[in-house]
């Protein structure tokens, strides 16, 4: 038991309060993960227990590989997904995946989320795609899930449900936020007309903007959106 696993379990379980009552998850589905920087190590919410009646000492602390290095409860199914993007993606510092309704909903009818909304593109990068259909909790999804994602913060789970990644637990939260709104906004917007999807110049930019507030892209494409003190926008 370290002081670093301590505080990750402490940040999972209190990041597992405010998704169980954010909408976001039904019951006990959905689950969420940190890694431990510097330990080779990740902190995950366990299986099927409702978030209310946990406590910080019921997350499980995983290497790698999917071992438990400590914990008595079993981890989250989708631990082979959480591990699956790690691996792929050292950016990635912090995982959430939901089953919200309406990504839910573009994830059924197979159907990626263009790049419709600024802060979608600030978020999430060039939109977000499904993975090809895997069962729940395999190594095939975590595969297809880590193929679909690429470098962006979201993607969809064919049939499933949607995972959003972040540089800690606070951003892939506001991620599967983002992504749920984006979805609702993508269906009622292709109700009343034909969505207008922004340019891949412009999600670039704004994606920059996001992660790098302060690059030289930024400063010279969008000053309004990070302004330096002293700026009066
Ligand atoms: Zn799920």
């Amino acid at each position: 038991m370290s002081v670093a696993t301590e505080k990750y379990k402490e940040q999972v379980y209190k990041m597992g309060l405010r998704m169980g009552t954010s909408g976001l998850v039904t019951g006990t589905w959905g689950n969420i993960s940190a890694r431990v920087p510097r330990e080779n190590l990740v902190v995950i919410s366990p299986s099927g227990i409702p978030y209310a009646t946990l406590q910080p000492r019921d997350m499980v602390v995983l290497d790698m590989e999917g071992r438990v290095v400590e914990g008595e409860r079993k981890p989250s199914t989708e631990y082979r997904l959480h591990l699956g993007i790690y691996n792929a993606r050292p950016d990635v510092q912090a995982i959430m995946h939901t089953h919200s309704v309406f990504a839910s909903a573009l994830a059924v009818a197979r159907k990626p989320i263009p790049p419709i909304l600024e802060d979608l593109a600030q978020m999430v990068g060039n939109g977000v795609a499904v993975a090809r259909y895997a069962r729940a909790g395999t190594e095939e999804l975590a595969r297809a899930a880590v193929e679909a994602l690429e470098n962006r913060g979201a993607v969809l789970l064919a049939n499933h449900g949607v995972v959003g990644v972040g540089r800690n637990l606070e951003e892939a939260f506001m991620v599967c936020q983002v992504v749920e709104k984006s979805a609702k906004v993508y269906v009622w917007a292709d109700l009343v007309g034909q969505p207008a999807v922004l340019p891949l110049e412009e999600v670039e930019v704004l994606r920059d903007c996001y992660l790098n507030s302060y690059s030289q892209v930024c400063m010279r494409n969008c000053p309004g959106v990070f302004p330096r003190p002293g700026n009066s926008h």
